[in-house]
């Protein structure tokens, strides 16, 4: 359980332990608010499908194992493992061979909804018949499945047991925050601010070289685990500004109603400034150059592609002209990632009070929202020889 309470300082140790998007299939849910995640994956399926074109096949004896790293809780795994498998499926077919038992894992750190992903999980083909009858039934699922808890900065899987990588929309959350950037006596210090959009340059280091030193436990992690032949899809946030402390789509996601929202809190005796201070959202928008360099740094992965794509608005909205219905929208997107995080740094009564200022300074700036909040993407597509 994550902690909650008022005086619970969200500590650096604990990052791994407790984030997770926000569980169930609530309002502020991430399985109710990842449609834009959803739209987003959909418009690089082709991406990911010549990323899966470059898989080595094995005997069909040995199973083909596929891996969601990141899968949080909804229907956007489920789907992303389905055109995995039956795009390996045509791939042996094509050559005329028997296809392989596929299985696929689901991971993400421990208080991820695990249960509730389980349960929208489709039921389990009859394996006993043919493949064909297995992908005739097309609500069921033609794989084995199982939930890996762990952090993917670290190892999660034997060595060399892996066919395909996949991960989406999660590389761009930190392992942790930088300790730095929460100690008063240091010049990243983050005073005033709880992201860093906008922030000084030694905070904006301080992220930036989290973000490396994890980007590159990563990759060492999968470069043990992977089976030669393997691929790797990865999808993060990213950024086409050279300047770190310029964040995009994220900055303006954390930077602005949100950041200001506390800074209600603050004004409104509330919480003290210093509380405020002690939040800070571990997320990282790399650019291409930042990501780049950890890969080849790594060494271990070809690159296929490598590239910054335009990924579109976080806000699926059906009356764009609703301001209320934006500004809601905005709300609940900011709080399916990170209210899990902030109930347990001011606890659930707070969390909901800033949830509403996010909510209704938003909907006053609706109109600026829509034009202006997009996201960028870091696709890469990496094999391993
Ligand atoms: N891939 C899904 C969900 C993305 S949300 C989709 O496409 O919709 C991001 C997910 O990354 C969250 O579930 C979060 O818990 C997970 N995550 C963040 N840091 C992680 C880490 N270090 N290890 C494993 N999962 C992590």
């Amino acid at each position: 359980m994550a902690p909650k309470g008022d005086n619970v300082v969200v500590s650096n140790m604990k990052l791994e332990r407790m984030l997770s998007m926000k569980g169930g299939k609530g309002e502020a849910s991430y399985a109710n608010n990842s449609q834009a995640q959803a739209l987003h994956a959909r418009s690089m399926l082709h991406l990911l499908e010549e990323t899966l074109d470059g898989v080595q096949l094995n005997s069909p004896e040995v199973p083909f194992v596929v891996v969601d790293l990141g899968c949080s809780c909804g229907s956007n795994t489920i789907y992303i493992v389905d055109v995995m498998i039956k795009h390996m499926i045509k791939r042996y077919e094509a050559l005329g061979y028997e296809p392989p038992e596929f299985s696929a894992f689901f991971s993400d750190l421990p208080s991820n909804d695990f249960n509730t992903l389980f349960q929208l999980l489709p039921p389990l083909a009859n394996y006993g018949g043919s493949m064909e009858e297995c992908l005739a039934a097309n609500k069921h699922r033609s794989y084995f499945a199982a939930g890996v808890p762990g952090s993917f900065y670290r190892r999660l899987f034997p060595a060399r047991s892996i066919d395909v990588f996949h991960s989406a929309f999660s590389l761009h959350w930190l392992s942790q925050v930088p300790e730095s950037v929460l100690d008063k006596r240091s010049t990243a210090y983050n005073k005033g601010r709880v992201f860093i959009h906008g922030a000084s340059e030694s905070t904006a280091n301080a992220y930036k070289k989290r973000f490396q030193t994890d980007l590159a436990g990563f990759l060492r992690s999968r470069s043990q685990e992977m089976k030669r032949g393997g691929s790797m899809f990865l999808v993060c946030l990213g950024r086409t500004s050279v300047d770190p402390a310029d964040q995009g789509g994220a900055g303006l996601l954390f930077g602005t109603h949100f950041q200001d929202a506390w800074d209600d809190l603050v004004q409104e005796g509330l919480i003290n400034s210093e509380k405020r201070d002690n939040f800070n959202i571990p997320v990282y928008a790399p650019s291409l150059q930042d990501f780049k360099e950890v890969v080849e740094a790594d060494g271990s992965f070809a690159i296929n592609k490598l590239e910054v794509f335009k990924g579109g608005s976080p806000l699926v909205v059906n009356q764009p002209d609703d301001a209320v219905e934006v500004g809601r929208a905005l709300a609940n997107s900011c709080r399916s990632v990170s209210g899990v995080l902030v109930d347990a740094h001011i606890g659930d009564r707070l969390s909901e009070e800033l949830f509403l200022r996010v909510e209704h300074r938003a909907t006053s700036h609706a109109k600026v929202l829509l034009e202006q909040l997009q996201f960028f993407h870091i696709v890469a597509s990496l094999s391993f020889a």
